[in-house]
């Protein structure tokens, strides 16, 4: 399995990922302020999630996307945290712990929804067990859309945050060859 494994990383060149500029320009104008640098620490809380987003999440730290090489890392504890990255829809029974990990967090901090559900309550749009995703409780400052969104979609979406919080800006890293 591993020389399968191998075999498939090596024979992918190494590309660069670069975050769209359209999404950097917007995201530099709503969090310019904030001025985080460029390595952020990630508080992840699943808010009503089916864990495919979840799954998706977990991925983007394996050692093909490899989130950790562009200054993104998660954190158990949202007092170390930049971002608050919410999946799944904001369950009513979930508002308060979103509320109090965001209350916990040093600021200036960036709210992230990951997900359809995240992002506007996804298939379960409507009911009324939910607050309708992450922006129903806190405002938001990057949505990345998808059910659930890939593991590239994450990170590109990570990515912008990133280069829209680097003063100055620059091109996004290579990603880093197999060994
Ligand atoms: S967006 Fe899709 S994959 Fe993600 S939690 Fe909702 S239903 Fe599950």
């Amino acid at each position: 399995m591993w020389k399968t494994v191998a075999k498939h990383l090596l024979s992918r060149a190494a590309e660069a990922r670069t975050a769209d500029p359209a999404v950097v320009q917007s995201l530099r104008e709503k969090v310019g302020a904030s001025k985080l640098g460029r390595s952020l620490a990630i508080r992840h809380v699943s808010a009503g999630s089916c864990n495919a987003c979840e799954l998706e999440l977990r991925a983007t730290q394996n050692l093909v996307h490899d989130l950790t090489q562009y200054g993104l890392s998660f954190t158990p504890s949202p007092r170390h945290a930049d971002i608050l990255l919410v999946t799944g829809v904001s369950g009513k029974n979930m508002r308060e712990a979103l509320l109090q990990a965001r209350a916990a967090m040093p600021e200036p901090a960036l709210v992230v929804a990951v997900g359809d559900c995240a992002v506007d309550g996804g298939v379960f749009k409507g009911s009324p067990a939910i607050c309708g995703g992450a922006g129903g409780v806190l405002p938001v400052d990057l949505m990345i859309a998808g059910c659930p969104p890939s593991p590239e979609r994450i990170v590109l979406g990570l990515l912008a945050l990133v280069e829209a919080n680097g003063a100055p800006a620059r091109a996004a890293m290579p990603r880093r060859e197999p060994r």
